[in-house]
């Protein structure tokens, strides 16, 4: 049977594009090194896309839609590939998960769960959705006829980030493919392989030639040349602010494309004195921002604790942040892997340098394991941390969190608000009446209450304020794919 040890150290052969149905180079033939943060070491090449690839992706995907081999079948059909592909990668679950923590780090139990599985569920939910998807017949004036189809959009491209690029991806590319639309794909740079993988499943299954295309390469040049496209309808992305500004400036210089941006987030975790259960507040609290060494958009980067409870919820957090087993993402005890690359790892420790040298109470934070070439850390506390602390109000993307305390419910929410995103919030209170008060006044696109994270597909995620717009995840994501298109008939 294969098992991760054997799969960590099998040799990769050179990863290439899939576009228009087939595996092709770059066309300029360069390649770019592919380097595993578990150890430093080369895992293998990966095609180093061009604008010119970028654009013979497009121009499959919008031959593939305009043609109709796809948006044509009937829903039920698209069904049917979407379900044998899902399969497919369920059936390589595990050899694709490692591929995925060999690149990108992430500890290999959250990734065989957050990336493959999770996947393999996003295709069948909108598989399963898209024949029970209909349209509507208008009341009205009976000498007339008045129809609303649900069209597809067309063809879309996808950005994704390095984090999570198959959970991420599938959050896309499940409903824009079951609602008919034809895509191009590019991943992060340095969580590309995955992606590439479940593509030539996607031909395997029988997904007709050019519906969906996964060009690899730089976001500067690939990313670029798909958000200038006057052959791209729509541009789905997530990843960071600077990013999504570049692709709305794109947009409306080219055709005026729909962007929807799920960006990043400084989401506030507010525990009041009354929380129903103070080690459960920091224990959930400490795996909302502490797991995938906190590289997860949603995590709970900024606790706001009521005075009265300060120090009693530091000294927990503290505790449950020191168990976390930090270390090689293949080893199943393993609760915290690898950072995803080197550069993040320094701009992590930045965070922890600058606090410490502004007189702050850090806990944890130092490098760990550098003998081992990989970039690993510990979890970093900032116990006492001010609204107008840099680590306070910039999303660091690693596992460094910030205790403030507050004194009054006003305060918290005056707090919480007091940043430019909004993509994510708890509030742990026994007080009913206050939990809904304060999923009404903090601004989010997702509210926790005596909990963080772990929602699933059937709920919408998506930001407010600068956190993007749009939703991925539940019914709703089809929204995005999905155009009203009215057939007004006189009778
Ligand atoms: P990033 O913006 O640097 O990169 C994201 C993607 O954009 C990559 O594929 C990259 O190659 C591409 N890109 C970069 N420059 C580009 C350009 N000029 N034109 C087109 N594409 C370009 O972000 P990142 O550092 O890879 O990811 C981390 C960020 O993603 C964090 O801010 C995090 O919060 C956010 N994120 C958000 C969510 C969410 O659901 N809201 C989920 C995960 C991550």
């Amino acid at each position: 049977m294969t098992s991760i040890e054997s799969l960590r150290r099998s040799p990769l052969a050179p990863f290439l594009h899939v576009i228009n149905g087939k595996r092709q180079p770059a066309s300029d033939g360069g390649t770019r090194i592919v380097r595993s943060p578990i150890d430093g070491s080369v895992l293998t090449t990966c095609a180093n896309g061009t604008a010119a690839d970028a654009e013979a992706a497009i121009a499959a995907a919008r031959t593939a839609f305009d043609d109709g081999r796809w948006s044509d079948l009937s829903p039920a059909a698209r069904k049917q590939i979407l379900l044998r592909w899902a399969d497919l990668i369920e059936a390589s679950a595990l050899e694709i998960a490692v591929l995925g923590v060999r690149e990108n780090g992430t500890e290999i139990g959250m990734a065989l769960k957050a990336e493959p599985h999770s996947a393999v569920a996003t295709i069948r939910y909108y598989a399963e959705a898209i024949d029970k998807l209909t349209g509507e017949v208008a009341p009205t004036d009976p000498a007339f006829l008045g129809l609303v189809h649900r069209a597809p959009v067309g063809v879309v491209g996808a950005i994704v980030p390095w984090n999570f690029p198959l959970m991420i991806g599938a959050w896309k590319f499940g409903p824009a493919l079951a609602a008919g639309c034809t895509m191009v794909l590019k991943p992060a740079e340095t969580a590309s392989l995955s992606l590439l993988r479940v593509a030539e499943l996607a031909l395997e299954a029988g997904m007709p030639a050019g519906v969906f295309n996964v060009v690899t390469g730089e976001g500067a040049i690939v990313g670029a040349a798909l958000a200038s496209s006057m052959d791209v309808d729509a541009l789905v992305f997530t990843g960071s602010g600077p990013t999504g500004r570049r692709l709305m400036e794109a947009s409306a210089r080219s055709n005026l494309k729909r962007v929807y941006l799920e960006l990043g987030g400084k989401s506030p975790n507010i525990v009041f004195a009354d929380a129903p259960d103070l080690d459960e507040a920091a224990k959930v609290s400490a795996q909302g921002i502490f797991r995938n060494s906190g590289q997860v958009c949603i995590a709970g980067s900024r606790i706001l604790v009521e005075r009265s409870i300060h120090t009693a919820l530091v000294e927990k957090l503290a505790a449950h942040a020191a168990a976390i087993k930090v270390g090689d993402p293949l080893d199943n005890a393993t609760q915290a892997g690898a950072v995803n690359s080197e550069r993040q790892l320094l701009q992590n420790l930045a965070f922890v340098d600058e606090a410490k040298a502004n007189g702050r109470n850090v806990i944890g934070g130092a490098r760990l394991l550098q003998e081992t070439g990989g970039y690993y850390m510990a979890p970093a506390i900032v116990a006492d941390a001010r609204p107008e602390d840099r680590v306070f109000r910039e999303e660091v993307f690693g596992p460094v969190v910030t205790v403030t305390p507050f004194d009054t419910e006003a305060e918290a929410i005056a707090l919480a608000n007091d940043s430019t995103y909004g993509l994510a919030a708890a509030v742990w209170t026994s007080n009913l009446s206050r939990a809904h008060r304060m999923v009404r006044k903090i601004h989010a696109g997702l509210v926790h209450v005596n909990t963080y994270g772990g929602s699933d597909l059937t709920v919408p995620l998506g930001g407010v304020k600068q956190s993007g717009n749009g939703h991925d995840k539940s019914l709703h994501a089809f929204d995005k794919y999905l155009d009203l298109k009215t057939a007004w008939v006189k009778l």
